[in-house]
């Protein structure tokens, strides 16, 4: 039985970033090895910045390299177009959701632009409804989904279910320009497209103090300082006590993901056949695709109890066997865990912390597609290419959320009543 994560196993290795070990100046200064961070520096560094990027590990280290791997241009299935325009005004909702439209082919087309090697399927990502009233409530999301440009499609209840070979699911949506990848493998490849664009890139280097430096910053890492007129935090929920009113403004929750066994092959034919990731619209997101090996991957939230790895290699086992008809005993080959930064709104937030420092965090669990898209338009304003104004989210001061370390433990704690409620909705509506 191996603790680990199945992408750190079958992604390609990478070189090991060294760490900081003098005083260096740039541009811009990058705090955060995931997506966003080195989406945000490639682009900027092509902008024709002088970037240095920190990561107290490596790239990939936090929930970019630990995440299912779903590609998915749409935000969380209770955020259609008119909540995230009840939250963000219509402005802002009309451009985050064109932003998220287009981020699937945006991660696929930096995979085939840098030639990134992480098992990248662009077949599409499929959201079935687990009840006939998700069903509705997903069937009536489609014309603001299409008026938004997302490239989803009605698939009703027997096309999901010859999709996903799931006969207890109901119909619901499409994004064909949606796909699954290495995530891994994935930030690795950003890493190197990064470096091979002039990034100077450290691995080992957590940042330890962020001082004002006259008009600009010095960044302090263990063994070296870096200076530069702007710093930009892309440091997620991994952030510790660095900057206390960016820890504050997002809620750390805690996902436990699972690999089983690699699967005979009768069964990789009959399920999720053409590839495309599935995740329902359960409180507790039922979410399933394939690895390139042939397991099955999957995962969601544990009970915080101690021994919650071991407990997370049974409960998503047995959940598997429980949801999908037809699989062998589950057995959990791989299991591992990462820590997503969500917010109250699901929405991600751009904040200006002083003039010159900033941050984009709270991608929640719908990050990939998302912060490479975001990186990719950070990158442009950083090199002036794009104004405050144009941004696509609303760049604002942090709002610390009050008792976050603490709500972080709701999700947990009021899991037995959703899985309870998304079981009864299942069964009997
Ligand atoms: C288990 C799990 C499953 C998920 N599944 C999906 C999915 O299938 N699809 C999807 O779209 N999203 C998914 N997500 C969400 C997605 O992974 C995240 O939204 C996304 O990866 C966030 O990227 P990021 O770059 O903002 O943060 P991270 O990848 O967390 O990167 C932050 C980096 O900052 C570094 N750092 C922190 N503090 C410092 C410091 N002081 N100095 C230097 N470096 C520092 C950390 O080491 C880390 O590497 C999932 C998340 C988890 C945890």
């Amino acid at each position: 039985m191996q603790v680990g994560s199945l992408w750190e196993a079958i992604a390609p290795p990478a070189e090991p970033l060294v760490p900081l070990r003098e005083a260096v100046k740039a541009d811009v200064i990058v705090v955060g090895g995931g997506f966003l961070g080195l989406s945000s520096a490639l682009h900027a560094a092509e902008a024709g910045l002088d970037v240095v990027l920190l990561e107290t590990h490596q790239p990939g280290f936090g929930a970019s390299g630990r995440n299912t791997g779903f590609v998915v241009p749409s935000l969380k299935a209770s955020l259609g177009p008119a909540e995230v325009t009840q939250a963000l005004g219509a402005d802002h909702a009309g451009r985050l959701l064109r932003l998220v439209a287009g981020s699937g082919n945006t991660v696929f087309g930096l995979i085939a632009k840098h030639g990134i090697d992480c098992g990248a399927v662009q077949n599409g990502w499929l959201q079935p409804g687990h009840s006939q009233e998700a069903e509705q409530t997903l069937y009536g999301r489609m014309p603001r989904l299409l008026e938004a440009g997302v490239d989803a499609a009605w698939q009703d209840r027997g096309a999901m279910i010859a999709r996903t070979g799931l006969p207890t699911l109901y119909g619901g949506i499409r994004i064909a320009s949606g796909g699954q990848i290495n995530p891994l493998a994935y930030a690795r490849g950003l890493a190197r497209a990064a470096a091979a664009a002039g990034v100077r890139l450290y691995g080992e280097s957590p940042v330890t103090a962020v001082e004002r430096d006259g008009n600009g910053w010095r960044v302090r890492t263990a063994a070296g300082v870096a200076r530069a007129p702007r710093v930009l935090m892309t440091t997620n929920a991994l952030i510790g006590d660095l900057l206390p009113q960016l820890r504050a403004s997002i809620i750390p929750a805690r996902v436990f993901q699972i690999a089983t066994q690699v699967m005979p092959a009768a069964i990789r034919d009959r399920l999720l056949p053409d590839r495309a990731p599935v995740a329902d619209t359960r409180r507790h997101t039922f979410a399933l695709r394939w690895s390139p090996d042939g397991r099955l991957v999957t995962g969601g939230l544990v009970l915080p109890a101690p021994g919650r790895m071991a407990l997370a290699r049974k409960v998503f086992a047995r959940r598997l066997n429980r949801l999908v008809p037809g699989l062998p005993e589950i057995r959990s080959e791989y299991t591992w865990t990462g820590v997503i930064a969500g917010t109250l709104d699901f929405l991600p937030r751009m904040m200006r912390l002083e003039p010159g420092l900033d941050a984009v965090i709270g991608c929640n669990g719908r990050g990939v597609a998302l912060t490479t898209t975001l990186g990719r338009e950070v990158g442009s304003w950083l090199a002036g290419r794009v104004t405050d104004a144009e941004l696509t989210l609303p760049l604002t001061p942090p709002r610390p959320i009050p008792f976050s370390r603490i709500a972080g433990l709701g999700p947990d704690i009021i899991l037995p009543v959703w899985n309870a409620r998304d079981s009864y909705e299942a069964r009997f509506r």
